[in-house]
């Protein structure tokens, strides 16, 4: 077709169907342009870079996604790769380690305002090496930050230094991880690089690079976002969204629990006790709602009151089933809700969690 339109800066064929795929423009966008074709016309992810300096997410699921890596790992080159310690699953890239060689990955813990300030940090630091060996990723240190305190900002500063052996740094993470806040911090630290910033392209891809010079003449590499369908973020719309995450460190809620007793997390998780009775504590997001009901009247509550006093979801149509599972602490341990926050459980206890189908839920020691 000769009508068919390609955007000027990636030579994407324009499109208005899928706003995670090349070429996406608004229809109306796209419309205003047919009404008056002086104007050029960029695709969304073109636009934001061009006006923002911000690079658009690719799905894991997009061939330009696997490009990404792979010329990553063609590079001499340190990977740092931002995870959400909130949202660990979720902030996981599927294979980083299979697709980067044998790149020198360093593990960076962001968010890490959102805990209470007793959590020990030695044990934070070992959870987080432990989780990327069960990943695969062979992570060669790890750091906890927080993007948006600033936190640990600088010591992440001197690790890249330590590791990088004058070389290239890319930074790659899923989406909502922090990765952009992060990368302004960093920008914010070193203020006379601020206009230096360049862009360029993903070689044979239609992905946005932006890259920060470092003072040796290589680059600390900024790449898109990663998309994991699986992250709770997903499942929930924007308003919902706001609620369920914390700005604020995470404060305890305890219940006293009898047998028979179900605790749900708004309409987002739920917990059914199966022992005789215990303290659970719960760390979620302030704004959430926790209902106490029977066992036996739980499935009921939850069909009746779901998007009303269980909320989030606001939005239920498409909101995905509860699935189960059983889980039993040897010792003190958390019940996490990736996304969502967890639930500290005593030794000897057994709880049936519940869970939308497609969101995480694992057990882990205790980090209080
Ligand atoms: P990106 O998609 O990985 O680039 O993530 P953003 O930088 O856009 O951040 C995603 C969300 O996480 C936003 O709501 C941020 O405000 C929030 N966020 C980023 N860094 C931190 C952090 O260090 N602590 C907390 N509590 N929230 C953060």
């Amino acid at each position: 077709e000769d009508n068919e339109l390609y955007c000027i800066g990636c030579g994407a064929k324009l499109q208005t169907e899928d706003k995670d795929k090349p070429g996406f423009v608004q229809a109306s966008t796209l419309k205003k342009y047919t009404e008056d074709d002086s104007k050029e016309l960029l695709c969304k992810r073109c636009f934001r870079l061009r006006n923002y300096n911000e690079i658009t997410d690719v799905d894991v699921s997009d061939d330009d996604f696997l490009k990404l890596l792979d010329s990553i790992s063609q590079k001499d080159a340190l990977v740092v790769n931002v995870v959400d310690i909130f949202d660990y699953e979720g902030s996981v890239i599927p294979g980083l380690q299979r697709f980067v060689g044998d790149k020198k990955i360093l593990m960076v813990g962001n968010k890490v305002d959102l805990l209470p300030a007793s959590v020990n940090q030695n044990r934070l630091l070992n959870w987080l090496q432990q989780k990327s060996k069960e990943n695969g990723i062979k992570s060669v240190d790890q750091i906890m930050v927080s993007a948006v305190k600033g936190t640990n900002v600088d010591k992440l500063m001197d690790m890249i230094e330590k590791y990088r052996d004058g070389k290239d740094v890319y930074v790659v993470g899923t989406t909502n991880t922090g990765k952009s806040t992060l990368i302004n911090r960093i920008i914010s630290a070193n203020s006379d690089i601020k206009d230096l910033i360049t862009t360029s392209r993903f070689p044979g891809t239609t992905l946005d690079r932006i890259d920060i010079p470092l003072d040796d003449g290589h680059s600390l590499v900024d790449t898109p976002g990663i998309i994991h369908r699986y992250q709770l973020a997903h499942f929930l719309n924007a308003k919902d969204l706001k609620t369920v995450t914390p700005k604020k460190p995470l404060r305890p809620a305890t219940f006293q629990l009898r047998d028979g007793q179900t605790i749900f997390v708004a309409g987002l998780a739920r917990l059914d006790f199966l022992n005789e009775r215990t303290n659970v504590t719960f760390y979620v997001n302030q704004g959430l709602p926790l209902h106490r009901t029977k066992t036996v009247n739980a499935d009921e509550f939850y069909e009746k009151h779901l998007g009303d006093i269980l909320t989030p979801p606001t939005d239920i149509k498409e909101f995905p089933k509860f699935k189960s599972q059983i889980f039993s602490a040897h010792e003190k341990s958390d019940i996490v809700i990736y996304g969502l926050g967890w639930v500290t459980i005593p030794a000897g206890t057994k709880f049936k969690a519940y869970v939308p189908n497609g969101v995480h839920v694992s057990i882990r020691n205790a980090i209080i």
